[in-house]
């Protein structure tokens, strides 16, 4: 049974962009495109928020003139060029600056969890892939090796120190998903403080000298004593909240007991597809967004054990 949705429905991801790295170092090509008149502009403040239209429903993108007007001081980045050959650049502007521009464009400003759920899929992808670049630009001030000053080249996507000369680049750290399963049902768990009722599926970030498997074998062992096999890689996201790059793996369970060792959750328990579906009508349990890598694995779970359609029994 095939009823579960593509990797590729994956909010943030197969953004249809072509980065056109190949031309970030390329002064005369990036000022020909910044001055296009197709071009546009994404102005994101401090905190990573984006101009939007005063809707919310797209972002308020800048043409070259605006650009110049309201926030000609500010560099570009590059992000890339879409099918119509219209450029797209990066501005991070400060909290003044997008405070002023938001009033004389009767704009507002967004962040990306809830822009995820109104914008486009083309703009939320265009936002997340902009808001992982603004807030690695944000915190790569100095360089890690000497302390000195870096200085930005090939259009804002490296750093170099002006002392030592080393690079740096935008990082993105990996963190495992998975949904462990064993015998028909799943292993879902809540962390203290989240909404009553919301269970997800297991995460964490990789650590230094591992394997993807072998992170996904360590985070459930870790956070619910169950031990794994069988870590099947299933799809991946960008989750730029700052940095993070989810991979999604499905496991199987070798028995169900459960402890709780490392106290990051604080419950966690073995779900049927029957019960998902009770829960969620009953309104006692609550699945993670539909923005989430947690979500598709859960879809993807329901869909290859019970050929039932998640998206048909909820309305979050
Ligand atoms: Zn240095």
């Amino acid at each position: 049974m095939d009823r579960f949705p593509e990797p590729s429905a994956l909010l943030f991801t197969d953004l249809a962009l072509d980065r056109k790295a190949e031309h970030r170092d390329d002064r005369p090509w990036l000022d020909a495109l910044e001055q296009a008149p197709t071009s546009r502009f994404l102005v994101l403040d401090p905190e990573a928020r984006i101009l939007s239209l005063a809707d919310g429903r797209a972002p308020r993108l800048l043409t070259p003139t605006e650009r110049r007007r309201h926030l000609g001081d500010i560099p570009a980045s590059l992000l890339g060029v879409d099918g119509e050959d219209r450029g797209y650049f990066l501005l991070r502007a400060n909290a003044e600056q997008v405070r002023t521009s938001a009033g004389v464009l009767s704009a507002q400003t967004i962040g990306l969890r809830h822009a995820g759920a109104r914008f486009s899929r083309f703009d939320a992808g265009l936002f997340a892939y902009a808001s992982a670049l603004a807030q690695w630009q944000a915190r790569t001030r100095h360089c890690p090796c000497c302390g000195a000053p870096l200085s930005w080249i090939s259009s804002g996507h490296r750093a170099r120190c002006t002392q030592c000369d080393t690079l740096q680049f935008p990082r993105s750290d990996p963190a495992i998903i998975v949904i462990v399963e064993h015998e028909g049902a799943c292993l879902l768990g809540r962390q203290p403080g989240w909404p009553q009722g919301l269970y997800s599926t297991l995460a964490g970030f990789v650590e230094p000298g591992e394997g993807l498997e072998d992170a996904v074998r360590r985070e459930v062992d870790e956070e619910t004593g169950v031990t794994v096999t069988h870590c099947r890689y299933l799809a991946s996201q960008p989750w730029p909240f700052p940095a993070s790059l989810m991979l999604g793996f499905s496991a199987q369970a070798l028995a169900r007991d459960i402890h709780l060792r490392d106290g990051e959750l604080e419950h966690a328990a073995w779900f049927t597809p029957g019960d998902i579906v009770h829960g969620v009508e009953r309104g006692s349990l609550q699945l993670p967004s539909r923005l989430s890598v947690s979500r598709y694995l859960l879809a993807h779970w329901m869909g290859r054990q019970a050929g039932i359609d998640l998206e048909t029994i909820t309305d979050t």
